[in-house]
This record gives C-alpha cells, sequence and structure tokens, in this order.
C-alpha cells in the first residue's frame, strides 16, 4: 500500500524535521516479544539510510515507530529536538510507500499523484507544478494521462513514489518498495532511487532484507539482527570492516569463507582447518585461538597445485555468473569458496592451489565474534 501522511503537504511544511532523527534508547515490546531492543540511532538530515538484516529482525517495526504507526514501549525517539512517541503520524511530516501499491485505478497517473494536494485545498496552480517538478524527477511525465492498469509495474512503482515525492514531505519512508519487481527492474529503480534522493535531497530510510540492494543505495547501511543493530556504517565500511563475524557472513554476494584457527606462539605457525593446514604469513598479527574470515573475492587460485601455500585440492564445482565465476573446493572436510574472473577458468576436477589475500581477511575472536582488527 503506498500510504501517505503528512501535516501540511501543500504548504510543503517541514515541521518537526529540521535536522537529524535520534532513536534514544528506543525499544519495542510486543506483549513479552521484544521486536527492537535498545536502540540507539542518529539518522543525519538528509541522508538515505538502509535498514537492512533478515525477516523478523525489527526493521519494519523500526520504521513504523518513526512513522507513528508503532509508539516505543521505553526510550525516546527525537525528530530533531522534539520528542516524538506521542506524536500521531499526522503531525510528522512524513511519506510512506510500502512493496505493494495502492494506486486509484480509476484515475489517470495525473490524478493519482496530485490527489493528495487536491484533498488539501492546494490551488490548481499549485498542483500543476508539484506534479511537474516530480514527473520530471521520475521521467513520467509520457504516462500522466494513462490510467494504472494501462502500467507495467515499474512505472506503477514510480508513479506511488511521485504520489509520496510530491507532497515533499521532510522524511521519506520505503519499505521494501521494489521487491515485486522482477530483477533488472529492481536493479534499474536502484539507480533511480538514488539519482532521485540527490535531486530531492530528502532524509530516506529506507527497509530491505537484500543486502545488494543496500549496498548499492545506501549512504549509510544499519545492519540490524534480533532486534538490534549489529553495524552501522557506509556499504563499504560494512563489507571491508565488518564488526563481527555475524555482519561479515550477511554483507557480501557470496557468502564468506569462516575457518576456525590456532597459532601458537612458535614459528611453526598454522592456520588449522579440518584436515588441512596453511601457514600464516609472517607477522600475522593474532595468536591463540580465532576465526578467520576470507570473502572468496580475496582467494586465489593456481593451475596445477603450485602456488603461494601448501594448500592443494581440485575443482569440486562452478558456477559461471557472468561477471565472474564461482568455485567450490573441497579440503578436508570443508568447503571454501572462490571467485574468479571470467578470465581465469578452471575445469571441475582439475587441480589447483588455494591463496589467500591476507590483507583482507578479517580476524574474529571465538567466543564473542567481535572482530579482531
Ligand atoms: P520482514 O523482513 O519479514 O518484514 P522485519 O525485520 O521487518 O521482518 P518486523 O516486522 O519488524 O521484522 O518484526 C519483528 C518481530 O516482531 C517479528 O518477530 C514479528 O513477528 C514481531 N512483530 C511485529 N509486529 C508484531 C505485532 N503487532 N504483534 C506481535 N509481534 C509482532
Amino acid at each position: 500500500m503506498a500510504t501517505m501522511t503528512t501535516a501540511n503537504p501543500a504548504a510543503g511544511s517541514t515541521q518537526n524535521t529540521d535536522g537529524a532523527i535520534r532513536f534514544d534508547n528506543v525499544g519495542k515490546r510486543f506483549e513479552q516479544f521484544e521486536a527492537v531492543r535498545d536502540l540507539n540511532l542518529d539518522i543525519r538530515d538528509g541522508e538515505l539510510l538502509v535498514l537492512l538484516g533478515p525477516s523478523g529482525c525489527g526493521k519494519t517495526t523500526t520504521l513504523n515507530m518513526l512513522a507513528g504507526l508503532e509508539q516505543p514501549t521505553s526510550g525516546t525517539l527525537y525528530f530533531g529536538d522534539r520528542a516524538m512517541n506521542n506524536v500521531p503520524p499526522e503531525e510528522r511530516d512524513i511519506a510512506m510507500v510500502f512493496q505493494s501499491i495502492a494506486l486509484y485505478p480509476h484515475l489517470n497517473v495525473r490524478e493519482n499523484i496530485g490527489f493528495a494536494l487536491k484533498t488539501r485545498r492546494a490551488t490548481r496552480e499549485q498542483i500543476n507544478e508539484r506534479i511537474n517538478d516530480v514527473v520530471h524527477i521520475l521521467d513520467i511525465a509520457q504516462l500522466l494521462d494513462r490510467r494504472i492498469h494501462q502500467l507495467s509495474g515499474g512505472q506503477r512503482q514510480r508513479v506511488a513514489i511521485a504520489k509520496a515525492l510530491v507532497r515533499r514531505p521532510g522524511l521519506f519512508l520505503l519499505d521494501e518498495p521494489f521487491s515485486s519487481l522482477d530483477a533488472s527492474l529492481r536493479r534499474q529503480m536502484r539507480s533511480e532511487l538514488a539519482r532521485i534522493h540527490r535531486e530531492v535531497e530528502t532524509t530516506m530510510v529506507f527497509v530491505t532484507h537484500d543486502q545488494e540492494e543496500a549496498m548499492a543505495i545506501a549512504d549509510r547501511i544499519a545492519v540490524m539482527n534480533k532486534g538490534q543493530i549489529e553495524h552501522l556504517g557506509t556499504p563499504l565500511e560494512v563489507y571491508n570492516h565488518p564488526r563481527n563475524l555475524w555482519v561479515a557472513q550477511f554483507i557480501g554476494s557470496h557468502p564468506i569463507n569462516v575457518i576456525e584457527a590456532h597459532r601458537d606462539g612458535s614459528a611453526a605457525a598454522l592456520l588449522a582447518g579440518s584436515g588441512w593446514s596453511k601457514s600464516f604469513p609472517e607477522n600475522f598479527p593474532a595468536h591463540g585461538d580465532f576465526m578467520v574470515g576470507v570473502r572468496p573475492e580475496h582467494v586465489t587460485l593456481t593451475p596445477g597445485g603450485q602456488g603461494d601455500g601448501t594448500l592443494t585440492t581440485e575443482i569440486y564445482t562452478r558456477q559461471i555468473l557472468g561477471t565472474d565465476i564461482l568455485y567450490e573446493l573441497k579440503t578436508g572436510d570443508h568447503i571454501l569458496r572462490a571467485v574468479t574472473p571470467t578470465s581465469q577458468v578452471y575445469e571441475v576436477g582439475q587441480p589447483v592451489a588455494i591463496g589467500f589475500n591476507w590483507g583482507d581477511a578479517f580476524l574474529f575472536d571465538k567466543e564473542t565474534g567481535a572482530a579482531l582488527k
């Protein structure tokens, strides 16, 4: 449903949202169940923040608290300096777009986009000016006279976004708005949204469970798990410096290799996999028991069992993915994954030596999963 609420859209009101948004130790309980716990989050004025996490982690509940559709059961939510816990949705100057779109089928695109402004008694001139602005941004000017049933899914989603944006909300909330679209349209809409955000400079909070989508559009990503934020950072920060093992496993197109490791103080430092071992480089920073995370894109393969290390095996499976190739390699009872460019092709069964780009490897505490470097 593309639902929108705003206090005074015709006048382009911006009350309450003149600045940052802050969750101060916010919690949300549904009876005994804690959907959101101790949430501390600053959303910067004008940024596109993505709430990312698996199903049930509390993303929508967090978005609903921003919208005023749910009230926190503990802590305080601020828009600027104003505590918002008990402020109703219609006083929040927000607009929302959801996955399923509610447009009026009996109205054309122009009437749909202008509907909210009309009901708030804006003048015809104001309405037309606003509509022209927004259809230009969304590149749908040629569709203005079409009825909704004459539009494709992507076009409908654009109209839903236009309908929300035309009100010039202070805060724009999007809950998985592209998840019903096919893969190529979804990619297109991602880059459209990033462009629209640059043009309108409105604060946007976007919910998704799709880490690629989050990486593609976010200024910053709040990675959520079980009602809490595991890591808040730019896409490259969460990809290159995940705060813990869970984040490292959740972010990335291909699952990261996670290896239990042990290194004693002696010169004979070994990475102990199950049924295999590999020397650490000199000056490796960790000792004792820990976990190593190596992304498949940081595993190197060398033909013929020759290479930088002692670890050799055969190609176990191969998936050609278009821009690169994903290999699985069986080492003892461990499956390692490696990604190579399509210029580097190995056949299933071919012997290879496995190397790690140690500089890109992550180290995690074995007990807590916290990043060690
Ligand atoms: P999804 O991606 O599946 O939508 P989400 O991360 O958006 O998941 P939420 O919808 O925020 O998750 O739900 C978080 C948890 O709170 C879930 O376990 C859900 O079952 C629970 N929950 C949400 N709303 C209610 C409610 N009204 N009553 C009871 N439990 C609820």
